[in-house]
C-alpha cells in the first residue's frame, strides 16, 4: 500500500493516512531505488506520476520524484529506521549538504524577479514537519532526504526526495546558470524569457540544458501567455524552436538535429563556439555568399548551409549526412564537398 496516495497526502496528511508504517526495506534497497529514481519520467503540466520500483512506490510531480519512507507515530522508529539509510548515503554519494528549508520563504506572491527557486522544495520539506533536510548530489540531481523534526507530532514522516540539485544548491549564482535561466524562463516577464531564450538557444553545454530540459512541461506552460513581440520575426516561433531544442536534450539525439528547423543558425557563430566546423565551401549562383559545409563536432554530421538576405541575414542548413549518436568523432584531412 503505498504511504502517499497522491499530492494532497503529502502537502496536506489527511486523517485516513494515520496508520504507522516504515516501508519494508534495507538501506542498501533504498538507495537502490533512489538511484534509479533520477531517471524517471517527467509529468506534463502539473499532473502527478504514480511509479513502483523494485517494490516501492512513490509519485512525480513537476518539482521532484518523492519516495516515502515512513509515516510513524514513534518518532525513535523513524530515526532508526533513517539511521543507517543516512549513514549509507554517506558512503556511496560523498559529502552530505545541509538545506535550510525555513530560509526560504517565498510564495506565489513574491515578485518573480525576487523569487528564491529554493523556496519550492522548501515549502514541500516544511510540509513533512521538516525545517532542514540534508542531501547529497547524484550527478546534476539532489537526493534529498526529509524527516520530520518538530516533537510531538502524531505522525513522523520520512521521505527521500529526488530533484535537479539547481533547485537546493547554495552557490554563487554564476556557478548555477541552469537555475538562472531556469527562474528567467519562468518570470513571465518578456525580456526575461527572451535573454535566457537566446542563451539556451546558443549553448550546448549539457550542466545547463539538462536540467533545464526537465523543466519543459512547465516552462512551456509559464511562457504560454506572456507576449514575446518580435520586429521581424516572431519571438514567439523562436521560443518554439528553443523549447523544441530542450527536447532534443532528452531524447539524446545530437543538437545538430535542430539546424535545419531555425534560420537564425550563423555558421561562424556555430563554428566559434566549437558545434561545428566549416569544412569547405560550394558556389550558390543565386546567393552573394557560397554555400558552406558544416561538420558537426558532436556527431559528425554534415550540412551544406545556404546563406540569404531577406530583411534580415538567414541561414538554411540541409542535412547531407544523417546525424548520429555516440561518441564524438574528431576528424582532420578535411576534403571540399560538392553538391
Ligand atoms: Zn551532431
Amino acid at each position: 500500500m503505498s504511504l502517499m496516495q497522491d499530492a494532497s497526502s503529502l502537502a496536506e496528511p489527511d486523517e485516513a493516512d494515520e496508520a504507522d508504517e516504515i516501508i519494508q526495506a534495507t538501506a542498501e534497497q533504498v538507495l537502490a531505488v533512489v538511484e534509479q529514481m533520477v531517471d524517471l519520467p517527467w509529468p506534463e503540466g502539473d499532473e502527478w506520476l504514480e511509479w513502483r520500483l523494485d517494490g516501492l512506490e512513490g509519485t512525480t510531480s513537476y518539482l521532484m520524484h518523492v519516495l516515502p519512507l515512513a509515516s510513524h507515530s514513534d518518532a525513535a522508529a523513524v530515526a532508526t529506521f533513517i539511521a543507517p539509510v543516512a549513514a549509507l548515503a554517506d558512503q556511496r554519494w560523498g559529502a552530505r549538504h545541509h538545506f535550510d528549508a525555513s530560509r526560504f520563504t517565498d510564495t506565489a506572491a513574491t515578485p518573480a524577479a525576487k523569487y528564491d527557486l529554493r523556496s519550492a522544495p522548501a515549502a514541500l520539506v516544511r510540509s513533512l514537519d521538516a525545517e532542514s533536510a540534508i542531501w547529497w548530489r547524484l550527478g546534476t540531481d539532489a537526493a534529498l532526504l526529509v524527516v520530520s523534526s518538530v516533537p510531538g507530532l502524531q505522525l513522523n514522516k520520512a521521505a527521500f526526495m529526488v530533484l535537479s540539485s539547481s533547485w537546493l544548491a547554495d552557490e554563487a549564482p554564476d556557478e548555477a546558470p541552469s537555475a538562472l535561466l531556469l527562474a528567467d524562463l519562468l518570470s513571465g516577464e518578456k525580456d526575461r524569457i527572451i535573454s535566457a531564450m537566446w542563451e539556451v538557444f546558443a549553448t550546448r553545454d549539457r550542466e545547463i540544458l539538462v536540467p533545464l530540459a526537465r523543466y519543459l512541461p512547465k516552462i512551456r506552460q509559464a511562457t504560454a501567455d506572456v507576449e514575446l513581440g518580435g520586429m521581424l520575426a516572431s519571438q514567439r516561433s523562436n521560443l518554439e524552436h528553443v523549447l523544441d531544442r530542450l527536447g532534443l536534450v532528452s531524447s539524446g539525439a545530437c543538437l545538430c538535429a535542430a539546424y535545419p528547423a531555425h534560420q537564425f543558425y550563423d555558421p561562424k557563430k556555430e563554428e566559434g563556439r566549437q558545434h561545428v566546423r566549416i569544412v569547405g565551401t560550394v558556389p550558390n549562383q543565386q546567393q552573394w555568399e557560397p554555400d558552406r559545409i558544416c561538420e558537426c563536432c558532436d556527431c559528425g554530421a554534415r550540412f551544406q548551409v545556404e546563406q540569404g538576405e531577406y530583411h534580415y541575414t538567414w541561414w538554411k542548413w540541409r542535412p547531407l549526412t544523417a546525424p548520429r549518436s555516440g561518441r564524438a568523432r574528431r576528424r582532420s584531412g578535411v576534403k571540399r564537398e560538392r553538391r
